[in-house]
């Protein structure tokens, strides 16, 4: 009687785990756990090359520096895909110098937002408080001029809220001051920015330094007991003519059975760069992680049925434009798009999926494998009942056409939040047993989905999206 019972159980089992050959899932996990690179990678990345806002040198560099990877390993159908362009680049230079010099000397945490002017050089001034009506600014205009004029305005992820009433700044620009001083909210400073509406010729003239929170404290502190306060800022912010056209980067291992069919690893390679910022766990680690789960499956011979494409995004941080636009460019192979694996969580493990109920048996048989190898990082998936609403990252624009992009999730000890869009975004705050562990994942379940029966079952097809 038992046996009746569990036959079909066991039927059931089997054919979910009909994924990749066994002997190659084994050469994977040894590459994967054993002769791991994934740490070496992100110490070129962020070392050699650092941080990558979208529009940048230093994006381009690391566009060109990761093909050159997939290209070593034998990958195909290395290139660059257009999706849009930027109308002025930006950069921060290596100069980020913030000091208060008088009444005693500290170094301060500071950044600028991008696509704000920076200074001229180092500028070197007395502090003063903003003055809040034009009474007050007639009262210390001779103290004003030239000065670093410190605000109690509250600064935001977008930078600094307005401030001042608009005669009292028309005036204080038309006297002339080294720039405008804001605090962070704590001791993290955050660097986002756009370049909508600007072009090298045209855009704000305004000096913004955002200093954290504690350094803040300490200016208005030596401000208020009465004594002479100075600051020496150098924000080097380079500038680059455009428009400048933008790309995603993609490279593939050709499927041998069904090459039109596809699994996607991916994660954006652009990042915010506050001074001191490698953009390394946001996101240098998710593309570590996709570009060293190509090498694993290089080295191990993987031969998948399935094409597993690579794909790098940039303007992630503008709002998913790489991988918005890659969705709408591609529609001819939507229904051919078994799976897109997005990690773009920090540095913690890969700890399972979310997704439709249909799709939980052949996940859960895709990452097996890795649970064995990796048994103190467990997995499990949890069942969504609407993924077309997934918009945290480049999973979304997928997702909103009813293609299964699963945003990888993560657990750890990483304090993400700490790190997120900071100057803390380091290679030292990576973890690398999470990273061994997130870069064989991804090669065991995109090679498990490459080679499953079907393609991975979806949900019910979303209605269009309004924009
Ligand atoms: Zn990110």
């Amino acid at each position: 009687m038992r046996s009746i019972f569990l036959t079909p159980f066991l039927l059931a089992s089997c054919f979910v785990q009909a994924q990749g050959d066994p002997s190659t899932l084994e050469r994977i996990v040894n590459q994967g756990k054993y002769h791991n690179q994934v740490m070496k990678r992100l110490h070129e990345l962020c070392f050699d090359i650092g941080p990558r806002v979208t529009g940048s040198p230093k994006l381009s560099k690391a566009q060109h520096w990761a093909m050159r990877k997939f290209k070593s390993w034998g990958l195909t159908n290395i290139h660059l895909e257009q999706w849009g362009e930027v109308p002025v680049g930006f950069e921060r230079g290596d100069h980020q110098i913030g000091r208060m010099v008088e009444p005693y000397d500290t170094k301060i945490t500071f950044t600028t937002m991008n696509w704000m002017p920076g200074t001229q050089g180092l500028v070197r001034a007395d502090a003063v408080m903003a003055p809040k009506t034009m009474a007050e600014f007639e009262r210390d205009k001779p103290k004003l001029k030239g000065a670093w004029v410190v605000y109690y305005a509250g600064t935001g992820m977008g930078g600094p809220k307005q401030p001042e009433p608009a005669d009292v700044k028309k005036a204080l620009d038309a006297l002339g001051i080294a720039g405008r001083i804001y605090g962070s909210q704590d001791e993290r400073v955050w660097s986002h920015g756009t370049y909508k509406d600007k072009t090298i010729d045209k855009h704000s003239s305004d000096v913004q330094i955002i200093v954290s929170k504690p350094d803040f404290d300490r200016i208005t502190r030596n401000i208020g007991f009465g004594r002479k306060t100075v600051l020496e800022f150098q924000a080097e912010n380079k500038w680059f003519k455009g428009p400048i056209p933008q790309y995603n980067v993609v490279a593939e291992i050709k499927g041998g059975e069904k090459p039109d069919e596809v699994v996607i690893i991916c994660a954006h390679l652009d990042s915010w760069n506050s001074p001191g910022s490698q953009g390394a766990n946001d996101n240098g680690t998710g593309t570590v992680t996709a570009i060293e789960a190509a090498r694993i499956l290089s080295a191990a011979h993987a031969k998948p049925k399935r094409t597993i494409r690579f794909i790098l995004w940039a303007g992630e941080e503008q709002g998913l434009l790489g991988s918005s636009a890659y969705v709408k460019a591609h529609e001819a192979e939507w229904d051919k798009i078994s799976a897109v694996l997005n990690d773009d969580g920090g540095s913690n493990y890969q700890s399972g999926y979310w997704g439709y109920a249909q799709m939980k048996p052949m996940l859960e048989a895709a990452y097996a494998p890795t649970v064995k190898a990796f048994p103190e990082m467990p997995q499990h998936f949890d069942v969504y009942t609407d993924m077309s609403n997934d918009g945290g990252s480049d999973q979304a624009p997928f997702n909103y056409v009813g293609i299964p992009g699963l945003s990888v999730r993560q657990a750890g000890r990483q304090n993400y939040g700490h790190v997120w869009h900071t100057q803390f975004d380091r290679y030292e705050e990576a973890i690398p047993e999470y990273l061994v562990q997130a870069s064989t994942n991804h090669a065991v379940v995109s090679y498990n989905l490459a080679c499953a029966d079907t393609l991975l079952p979806r949900g019910p097809k979303p209605k269009p999206k309004s924009k």
